[in-house]
């Protein structure tokens, strides 16, 4: 226990230097003028323990009373046979002895210090922390073992540890770690330890520290406690598989649903059309009648088509991606929806797009689909639609832009949720699960897909694709 009052150091100087002057004046019948300095020296050296300044004191005063008392004449002031060397050399030396000694105590002050500090932060850190030697043998634990376990490393000796590892880790455990500490490389792993009130779960990590020549000296290890993380991510894996398999039966439900009303539909639809062609000349309410019925199964129709292609999306994800040129799918969608870019004068300005990674004719649907939206959501004058794509970093983002009627900002949030629509039905039909099938595909292919718009500033949908 390092001693901190100023006086009491001091004091020892002083007492020590007395007792030192005192055992040299007994000791000097027999010794004579022989070695006047050598038992103050113990002094300063005892003295400058307590600090370099009590070592400095022992230095002054035991030139003094060791002038006095001990060097002949003695009790007297004037000596004659003493050389103006050897009080230089007893000052020097004297000096030594005290700074040297000093800064020993001060450097072993230091280190008690640091230890005192690790053990502090190793209490306090909810972490078991241990140490072992370079053959492995168990050195230290913390005192988080002992609260966790009930045990202590005298309880269990250098390798009892490992009895309180669970059956079902344990061999594996005990190979790793000696596998570790034979190639000298870090060790890992994740067991269950018998505590105090039943087994919980530990991730362990322990890396070797070595000396200059690195050689291992001591092992150093940190076991957390990541029992309530275990049990959580069981809980959230069985929610998640609970999850899947009601999304699954909700899927396949959608599409068998989908399916099945296609029969009944294409009956409504075949019954109209031989009601119009047995009846032709009905008066005009019975035609308008039937006409709304003909639509109402037209729009039915295509809600289902939409509504069988994003079910199949989901279970049965894209064709094979490959490397193709993004010039190729768009083609196609533009090919596809010849007559309506005809008939709503429309003029698409498209940039050379470039090689991605992509099923093309999933692709095509998406740029079929923006298309198709850009010409439908249009404004008052004709719609402009201006394809490009920038490739950076391996990420290419094409972008659809037209000068149609736009959006707010809420709405951009909810366009890809399907059946989510922010314009009316009757002014532009639609079965609201076009953007919904696009998100889908985009997602499959690892990309992202977003929408910057203003009302009446048109929109600009964006989508990421990794490149070829
Ligand atoms: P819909 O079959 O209704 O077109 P989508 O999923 O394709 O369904 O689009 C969802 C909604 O997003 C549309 O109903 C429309 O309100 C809005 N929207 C989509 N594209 C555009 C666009 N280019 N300009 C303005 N609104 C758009």
């Amino acid at each position: 226990m390092p001693i901190r009052s100023s006086a009491r150091r001091y004091g020892i100087a002083i007492v020590a230097v007395a007792v030192a002057t005192a055992f040299r004046w007994y000791l000097n019948p027999a010794l004579h003028a022989q070695f006047p300095f050598v038992i103050t020296f113990c002094a300063v050296a005892s003295a400058a323990w307590f600090g370099r300044g009590p070592g400095l004191l022992a230095v002054l005063l035991g030139g003094f009373t060791t002038w006095y008392f001990i060097l002949p004449p003695v009790l007297s002031f004037s000596k004659q046979d003493v050389s103006v060397l050897q009080i230089l050399s007893y000052v020097f030396a004297g000096c030594f002895v005290a700074l040297v000694t000093g800064s020993l105590r001060q450097a072993n002050d230091d280190i008690r210090d640091r230890e005192a500090q690790l053990r502090f932060v190793a209490a306090a850190m909810p972490e078991i922390l241990f140490t072992a030697n370079s053959a492995g043998h168990m050195e230290s634990l913390s005192e988080r073992f002992g609260e966790y376990t009930g045990k202590t490393l005298k309880d269990l000796g250098p390798w009892g540890w490992m009895e309180l590892i669970s059956d079902g880790e344990k061999e594996e455990t005990l190979a790793n770690w000696k596998l570790a500490v034979s190639r000298q490389s870090e060790f890992r792993c994740t067991a269950r330890l018998r505590c105090k009130n039943g087994y919980r779960w530990f991730q362990c990590r322990a890396i070797p520290m070595r000396d200059q020549q690195r050689q291992v000296v001591r092992w150093f290890g940190v076991c957390a406690d990541i029992d309530d993380l275990m049990r959580l991510e069981g809980v959230l894996e069985e929610q998640t598989n609970a999850l899947i398999r009601s999304n699954e039966e909700l899927e396949r439900f959608a599409f068998a649903s989908s399916h099945d009303l296609q029969e009944p539909l294409r009956m409504v639809g075949a019954f109209s059309d031989l009601l119009v062609r047995k009846y032709p000349a009905q008066d005009g309410d019975a035609n308008y009648l039937i006409g709304q019925i003909r639509l109402g199964v037209q729009r039915m129709r295509e809600m289902i088509d939409a509504s069988l292609e994003y079910s199949r999306l989901v279970s049965e994800g894209v064709g094979e991606r490959v490397a193709i040129s993004l010039d190729q799918p768009l083609a196609e969608a533009v090919g596809a929806l010849k007559q309506m870019i005809e008939e709503s004068g429309a003029a698409l300005v498209c940039e050379p797009l470039p090689m991605v990674m992509a099923d093309g004719r999933t692709m095509a649907r998406v740029l079929q689909n923006l298309i198709s939206n850009a010409i439908k959501f249009r404004g008052p004058q004709a719609p402009v639609i201006r394809i490009s794509a920038a490739t950076e970093a391996g990420v290419c983002t094409v972008s659809v832009k037209d000068n149609g009627i736009g959006m707010d900002e809420k709405s951009q949030k909810i366009i890809f949720h399907a059946f989510r629509r922010v314009h009316r039905k009757d002014e532009y039909p639609g079965s609201g699960l076009g953007l919904a099938t696009v998100k889908r595909i985009v997602e499959l292919h690892e990309g992202r897909i977003w929408v910057e718009s203003s009302p009446g500033g048109g929109s600009t949908f964006f989508f990421t694709l990794p490149t070829a």
